[in-house]
């Protein structure tokens, strides 16, 4: 479909309409509402492998992929089988259930920094839960968290966060109270003189440090050489806990994520998205001796009625279970594909002179619309977002739906081929050339 052939939005411009009156902005999550890219959000009803459809019957090739968790594409057989199964069973118990012991063994065995764990329902669950328990166990309240680094949306991590916090301009939200966001040290990613600057200052006080060991919620940006063994050196020395958000490097850079990954293994591990299936599950983990610290055993209180949900347990199983009986062809198959399309597109920009940094790591990745480097939060924000707002629509015109944001890493899938990668450049190519 030639740029210029515009999609029919009718019926999800109607929804969209219909949406704005019941839910703020229309959405339940804001980066979904597409301000940042303009034009009205296509609806969607349905998804297969690499492609979703909308409401109005557009087909879109998916690099968004639900926000990481889809890593086997959509409505992946075996997952739908197991949430059929799990669901006929019944949807909830709030009992203890025997997929939860399944899970909890794929997902220490995948992690050996992991000893224990606890299922929550989102990845914020997971990040907010582990901050309390890094403090209760150092007996320390300073947090360290870095500048464009998203770890959800509880208090003290929405400092200078990334996502749509960074999509929307918003240095924090309204709503948190000073002394809450005193307590967290916000840095500059991949800057290791900040840390030892921050420790020097606040010696004894600092509880964590937490970060995405890659970050994606800046758009993809990778950790500097040793900067991750920099991190573990720092932390070990101050004795405090390095926590790795892995709610979207987990499972999918590879299988036991960015710590195996880089060789680096931190005190606490934040989990989520591709443990789910695409059901609602984060997780968090560490040493027993840390995590024996939860209630009931210990003085940190923690709970959820829908956590360990056994629907979200089997689709969970059935994703973990696949990546890792196909471990080495999968994530084979995901860097051949993701390399293929992000150097392809950063190919076709380079022929037609236009400024592209390209970031990747395995299956996440992101074209900034930037001349320079991208290494953190300040290179992030000197791209070309208007630049990206029409490139992200020419595309969606041509059925290839990117993040709506330039400060979103976009996901690969089994379920692609290296058609829909060709099919990607070649519509690339001509967006570009409309830019140009
Ligand atoms: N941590 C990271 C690294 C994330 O990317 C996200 C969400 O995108 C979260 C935490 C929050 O997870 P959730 O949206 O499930 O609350």
């Amino acid at each position: 479909m030639p740029v210029s052939q515009k999609r029919q939005l009718n019926r999800s411009a109607e929804l969209q309409r219909r949406a704005e009156n019941l839910l703020p902005g229309g959405v339940d999550s804001p980066v979904r509402a597409f301000r940042a890219v303009g034009g009205s959000p296509p609806f969607a009803v349905r998804g297969e492998g690499a492609y979703l459809w909308d409401a109005d019957g557009n087909r879109y090739l998916d690099y968004f992929g639900s926000w990481g968790p889809m890593i086997l594409g959509h409505a992946f057989p075996p997952v739908v089988e197991a949430i059929q199964h799990a669901a006929a069973n019944s949807a909830s118990f709030g009992a203890s259930t025997p997929s939860e012991g399944d899970l909890a063994e794929l997902v220490i065995d995948a992690y050996p920094s992991i000893e224990k764990l606890r299922f929550v329902s989102s990845g914020t669950e997971a990040t907010m839960s582990a901050i309390r328990l890094a403090r209760a166990s150092t007996k320390r309240d300073y947090i360290i968290k870095f500048e464009g680094c998203y770890h959800g949306h509880s208090d003290g991590l929405l400092v200078k966060a990334g996502s749509g916090v960074a999509t929307f301009g918003i240095p924090g939200s309204a709503g948190v109270p000073d002394e809450i966001a005193h307590f967290t040290l916000a840095l500059p990613f991949n800057d290791i003189f900040a840390v030892e600057a921050a420790f020097a200052e606040h010696r004894g006080q600092i509880a964590c440090v937490i970060l995405e060991p890659i970050v994606g919620n800046m758009g993809c940006v990778p950790p500097v050489d040793s900067y991750l063994q920099a991190l573990r050196d720092i932390t070990q020395r101050e004795q405090a806990l390095l926590i790795f958000d892995e709610v979207m490097t987990g499972f999918r850079v590879a299988y036991g994520g960015a710590q195996e990954l880089y060789g680096v293994q931190p005190d606490m591990t934040t989990l989520g998205k591709i443990i789910g299936g695409g059901l609602p599950c984060g997780a968090f983990g560490a040493r027993s001796e840390i995590m024996d610290m939860l209630a009931p055993l210990g003085p940190v209180y923690q709970a959820g009625t829908l956590s360990g949900n056994p629907l979200a347990m089997a689709a969970g199983i059935a994703t973990v279970s696949h990546l890792k009986e196909h471990r080495n062809e999968v994530y084979a198959r995901l860097e051949a594909l993701s390399a293929a399309v992000a150097d392809g597109v950063a190919a076709e920009a380079a022929r037609i002179g236009l400024s592209l940094t390209t970031n990747r790591v395995g299956a996440m990745f992101t074209w900034f619309f930037a001349a320079n480097s991208v290494i953190d939060f300040e290179s992030a924000v000197t791209s070309d977002t208007a630049t990206f707002a029409r490139f992200h629509q020419a595309m969606l015109d041509q059925g290839i739906w990117l993040p709506p944001s330039q400060y979103e890493a976009a996901f690969m899938s089994t379920a692609h081929t290296m058609d829909d990668v060709a099919h990607t450049i070649s519509a690339a190519k001509d967006a570009l050339q409309g830019l140009a």
